[in-house]
Formats: C-alpha cells, structure tokens, sequence
C-alpha cells in the first residue's frame, strides 16, 4: 500500500509531512486574522510588524511541537498495526506444526502464480502427495510420534522447493501439495519421483522407535487454467488412483482411471 507506515522511516516522513502542513496552515491563519483585526490599515501594520512576526512565530512553533508529538504518536501506532496485521496475515497462512504454507497461504499464492503462468504461457504443474496408512502409524506409535513423521515430510518438501523452486504446502492432515510453474511434464515426473523417494528413505525417530513411511503422489499439468479448485482435483484423483494402485507411486492425471471405474 502507498500510504502504509511500516518502518520508522516511514514514521519520521508522515510525522515531517504533518507537522508541514501543520506549520504552514497555521502560518497562514494567523497572518489573516491578524491583518483581519488591522483592517489592512498599512501604518498600524508598520507599527505592530514586531508583534505580528512574533505571534506568527510562535503560533507556528506551538502547532509545529503539538503537531509533531501528535503525528510521531500516531505514526508509531500505525506502524505497529501495519506490523501486527502482517503477523497475523503471515500466522492465518502458515502451518503450525510444520512451519509450511497451510492451505489458505497456498491458495492465495498459487492462484496470481496460475494468472502469470497463463500469460507467460508456463505450464503449471500441481502435485498431491498423501502419507500412506498414516492412521495406522498415529494408532501404532502414537499421535507424537505421527506430528513427527509430518515435520519429517515437510521437511522434505522444504528441501525439495529450496533446490528446485515452487511453492509447498500442508494442504490438510497428512496431505501436501507443491505448485510448480513453467515445468515440464517429464520433469514433473522426475520430480514426483524424487519427493516420493526421499519420503521413503528418511528414517522417523521418537525415542526409540524408528520408522519409516511410504507416501503416493498424484499429479497434474495445467496450461492457460486458472481455476485452482479444478486442477487440485484434477490432482487429487490422480492421487486416489495411486492409493488404489496399491500406494507408495507416482500417478499422473491422465493416467489416472475416471473416478466411477476406479
Ligand atoms: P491412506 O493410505 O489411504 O491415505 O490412509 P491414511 O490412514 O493415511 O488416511 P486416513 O484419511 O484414513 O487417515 C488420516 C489420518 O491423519 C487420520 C488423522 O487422525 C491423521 N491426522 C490428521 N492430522 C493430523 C495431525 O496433525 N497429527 C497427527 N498425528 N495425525 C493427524
Ligand atoms: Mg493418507
Ligand atoms: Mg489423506
């Protein structure tokens, strides 16, 4: 936003750009009354020149402090709502257990990333990645030691957006989703094979249990659309056809199967 106070630099140009217009309103205000109350009469105006620039002087320097401690006030106040409501837009859009994009930090990036996609003509890639029998690993080893196996994939996914770029999410429970733009379909492949084997080896430890986990991968590739809900489903049933194919693979959409024959 043009106007937003968010750093003191900020504040110290608001509470300058006040305290300016502050000044020089009173300045002019206390020069029309005065010449007002003279009745623009020019030798009581000679007479009292002294006691005119000195009320305008000191007229303006009371407004000046009383406008200046007023605007640096509310500059301040200003910046820390600025701050705080970028905290609390970053808190609304961030995973707490995992520190990744949830599905409203996702959403609202991936869907200006699908419009510049469109007009640049980049191919958008949406990948749906699902921990396989995760129930039974919170029924086996407890309800810790499943938040642990989800910090263990996110963290994958960190790896993986931090080599290969893209946007990465816990779209839900034990569901991820990673946007990629201006990636191929071989690539794509490439690297939903990579996410889904990295999962595989990375060991999951909680005291003395290690464990490791399977997840399957649904993915689709999107040109020129931008309905986001439609290509995630698109993702999502490519998804279900891998758990169905018996889990622990990679699905792209147009291999999938139609739901109805699934
Ligand atoms: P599938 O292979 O078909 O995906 O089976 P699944 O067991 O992984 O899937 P299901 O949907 O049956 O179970 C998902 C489980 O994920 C159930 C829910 O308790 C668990 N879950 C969701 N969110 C969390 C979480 O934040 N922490 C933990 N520990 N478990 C979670
Ligand atoms: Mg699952
Ligand atoms: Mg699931």
């Amino acid at each position: 936003m043009a106007n937003q106070i968010a750093t003191d630099a900020d504040v110290v140009r608001h509470t300058i750009r006040r305290v300016a217009v502050a000044t020089g309103i009173t300045m002019v205000m206390t020069a029309t009354i005065m010449l007002m109350d003279l009745g623009g009469n020019p030798d009581a105006m000679v007479r009292v020149g002294n006691v005119i620039i000195l009320s305008m002087c000191a007229a303006t320097m009371i407004s000046a402090v009383v406008s200046g401690i007023m605007s640096y006030r509310s500059a301040r106040l200003m910046k820390e709502l600025t701050l705080m409501r970028s905290e609390l837009s970053r808190i609304s859009q961030t995973d707490q257990l995992t520190g990744l994009l949830n599905r409203r930090g996702f959403d609202d990036a991936a869907v200006p990333a699908l419009h510049s996609a469109k007009q640049t003509g980049a191919s958008a890639v949406v990948l749906m990645c699902d921990i396989d029998h995760f129930k039974s690993i919170n029924d086996r080893f407890g309800h810790e030691f499943g938040d642990k196996a989800l910090v263990e994939v996110a963290g994958v996914l960190r790896e993986f957006s931090q080599v290969h770029g893209g946007l990465v999410a816990r779209h839900g429970g034990e569901e991820f989703a990673v946007l990629m733009i201006g990636v191929s379909r071989e690539q794509a492949e490439i690297h939903a094979e990579e996410i889904r084997r990295a999962c595989a080896h990375r060991e999951i430890c909680s005291g003395d249990v290690c464990e490791r986990l399977t997840v399957s991968i649904g993915f689709t590739v999107a040109r020129g659309e931008t309905d986001l809900a439609g290509i995630m489903r698109i993702a999502d049933r490519a998804l279900y056809a891998a758990k169905r194919q018996g889990r622990d693979r990679v699905i792209r959409a147009d291999e999938a199967p139609p739901m109805a024959m699934a």
